[in-house]
């Protein structure tokens, strides 16, 4: 016996469910991540502006100052090449020759040296202690390097009251009549000048603002990321080499100080041979973001979790509802005495296979059964004993027929049908003679020396017989009728 599906199983269901939700949390993880890689981009656009304009900041009040002493080298250099200058006093030529140089903030000296380096004019004092300089950088590059353009020397220490303190020199070369070289004007300046620029500047704790000379000689760091930065040689560093290259603009790379990323801002001071560089740390650059990203993300992941949660929930629930269902539905279906199809599986499926029967042209039988004297057997063995000996007559139906569109159903009382399609009466015959041997050949009943036999009516239909299904049932029932009035325990075909 086969019975067909009475309802859809909950793959289909289950399976959209399941897509379903899958879909969603990846839209949601997609959409997230969309809004925070975005989010990511635009905190590092915001650093890239502040600290472009930080380093603006830098270049315009950088380059202001280094014009204040160039205006004084200038002035002391044109009141030098002034022929009238050597017949007033000394004092007069002293306040021409540095009449421009108290306007420099954080001044050092104002020297003028001769072409062998010793010290012919100093803003401090009328008369010149007689000094040398002819080994420093400066004087050298003016005098063999030919530097003719404002020169900014490397940082040197000098002695100054009880502390040493950090200075920087700009040196213009002096010209004689025929453009020999005549000496050096220079002026020093303390780096503290710088210190105090950058500290009024805010930028993150792990960050800093750096002033290079275009050597890769640190001149300022504010705050000092080691000691003994200043002065020190970066020439050598990927990342110098990289800014010196294109003069302006901003990347990330790893600092080779700190060993962390760093997003470096750096710019030209004018046409001087500086550079300002504005390091900010990543993890200050990001860390709003790091903090956003976090919480959404978490939220996002607990979101993503419960709907995951829910859909398995929900999936679990239709698995139990459809066995829940299936359940009562095979109860519905099924005679509960024999496990055999009920008269109403019976009633649909026979109209099913009359109509399949019908488009196909294929012959179907149907066979009426219906057990002998079972009345009798009733009075013999009791209720329990009938109901015992109907089952067993069941199983021997049930286990005769194979094919998947068979079917055998319990008619009412202690009669059965079986719906064979495409069988043809000499096909059915057989599985009728199956049944009824079978039967006769039960196990009997302890002390009954009769078998269980039955009576078994056949009806096929086929195209040429032109019956309809109300005929077929009707000469199934006259076959059996037949059957039971020439001797039972027999098959009748209706043909
Ligand atoms: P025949 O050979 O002419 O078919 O004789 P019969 O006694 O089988 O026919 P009848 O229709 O007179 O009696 C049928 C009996 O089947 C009546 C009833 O007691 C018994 N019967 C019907 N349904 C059940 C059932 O579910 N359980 C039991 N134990 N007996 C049933
Ligand atoms: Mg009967
Ligand atoms: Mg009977």
């Amino acid at each position: 016996m086969s019975q067909r599906p009475v309802r859809t199983p909950p793959e289909r269901p289950e399976l959209l469910l399941m897509l379903g939700s899958g879909l969603t949390v990846a839209l949601i993880v997609i959409m997230v991540s969309v809004l925070l890689i975005r989010e990511h981009a635009s905190a590092l656009e915001a650093a890239k502006r502040s600290t472009t304009n930080i380093a603006q900041l830098i270049n315009a009040d950088v380059l202001r100052n280094v014009e204040l002493y160039d205006l004084a080298l200038q002035g002391l250099i044109a009141a030098t090449q002034r022929k009238d200058l050597s017949q007033v006093s000394a004092d007069i030529r002293h306040l021409v020759q540095f009449e421009r140089s108290a306007a420099a903030p954080f001044k050092g000296e104002v020297l003028l040296l001769d072409a062998n380096g010793t010290v012919v004019a100093d803003s401090s004092t009328l008369k010149p202690t007689p000094r040398n300089f002819a080994d420093r950088d400066y004087f050298l590059a003016h005098k063999n390097a030919g530097q003719t353009d404002l020169f900014i020397s490397r940082p040197f220490r000098v002695q100054c009251n009880c502390e040493q303190v950090w200075r920087i020199a700009f040196s213009r070369r002096v010209t004689g009549a025929n453009g020999e070289f005549a000496g050096v004007a220079v002026a020093t300046m303390r780096l503290a000048y710088f210190d105090q620029l950058f500290k009024g500047l805010t930028i993150g704790h792990s960050s800093s603002v750096n002033l290079l000379n275009n050597r890769g000689i640190l001149l300022a760091q504010q705050p000092l990321l080691e000691r003994d930065m200043i002065d020190k040689d970066l020439s050598d560093r990927a990342n110098f080499k990289r800014m010196l290259r294109d003069g302006s603009g901003s990347f990330r790379a790893i600092s080779a100080i700190t060993d962390k990323e760093r997003l470096y801002t750096f710019t030209n001071v004018g046409e001087l041979p500086l550079i300002v560089v504005v390091a900010l740390s990543s993890d200050d650059v990001f860390a709003p973001w790091n903090r956003a990203a976090m919480l959404t993300g978490g939220a996002t992941g607990i979101l993503c979790l419960g709907l995951l949660w829910l859909a398995w929930m929900l999936r679990r629930e239709l698995r139990r509802r459809y066995r829940a269902e299936k359940v009562l539905s095979e109860l519905a279906a099924t005679d509960a005495l024999t496990g055999l199809a009920n008269r109403r599986i019976l009633d649909q499926r026979l109209r099913l296979e009359w109509d399949r029967a019908q488009r196909s042209a294929e012959p179907l039988t149907l066979l009426m059964i219906d057990v002998d004297h079972f009345k009798a057997f009733n009075d013999r063995h009791g209720h329990h004993g009938g109901d015992e000996a109907l089952r067993n007559v069941a199983q021997v139906i049930g286990s005769n027929i194979r094919r998947p569109a068979d079917l055998a159903a319990r008619y009412g009382g202690e009669e059965f049908a079986v719906v064979l399609p495409a069988t043809d009466d000499r096909g059915a015959w057989l599985i009728a003679e199956h049944i009824r041997s079978g039967v006769e050949h039960l196990p009997r009943v302890a002390g009954d020396e009769r078998p269980i036999t039955v009576s078994i009516g056949l009806s096929t239909w086929e195209k040429r017989s032109g019956m309809s299904l109300e005929d077929l049932m009707l000469s199934a029932d006259q076959a059996l009728y037949e059957a039971k009035h020439t001797g039972r325990n027999r098959i009748v075909d209706a043909q």
